[in-house]
C-alpha cells in the first residue's frame, strides 16, 4: 500500500480484509519478544522484520483480524511494559520468558547515546 507504513497497512489488510498480515507495534514487539524470547534490539528499524516473520509462522489464517488484535490488547492490558500480569496472561503456558523467568530482560532496547553538537 502506498503513502502508508508497514503497520497501518498490515492492520488494515488482516482487521478489514482477513488477510494474514502482520500489524507489528510495540506493543506486539514486546509481547512476542517474550513469549518467542527474541533477544533483537527493537530500537533497530531491521528488527520489525523478524517479528513481522513470527507473526507469519503465527497467524491464524482463519481469524487474522482477531489474531492481530489480540496481540496488541495482550501488550496493552496484561503483558505491559514494567511488571507484566503473568499470572492473569491467557497465553503463560507458551512464554518461553515466563518460562525462564526472564519477562523484565525483555524487549531489548538499547538507547542510542545522544552526541553533542561539538566533540573534544
Ligand atoms: S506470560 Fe508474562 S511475559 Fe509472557 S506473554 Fe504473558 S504477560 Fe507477557
Amino acid at each position: 500500500m502506498k503513502g502508508v507504513g508497514p503497520y497501518t497497512a498490515g492492520a488494515i489488510l488482516s482487521i478489514a480484509y482477513g488477510k494474514p498480515e502482520p500489524a507489528v507495534d510495540g506493543n506486539v514487539m514486546r509481547v512476542l519478544s517474550r513469549i518467542l524470547m527474541i533477544y533483537e534490539d527493537i530500537a533497530k528499524p531491521k528488527t520489525r522484520k523478524t517479528f513481522e516473520a513470527a507473526v507469519r509462522k503465527l497467524i491464524d489464517h482463519e481469524h487474522t483480524s482477531a489474531f492481530n488484535q489480540a496481540l496488541m490488547e495482550l501488550g496493552a492490558l496484561i503483558c505491559t511494559p514494567g511488571k507484566p500480569a503473568c499470572l492473569l496472561c491467557p497465553v503463560q503456558s507458551h512464554c518461553l520468558a515466563f518460562e525462564a523467568g526472564v519477562q523484565s530482560e525483555l524487549p531489548v532496547k538499547i538507547q542510542k547515546k545522544k552526541r553533542g553538537m561539538y566533540q573534544l
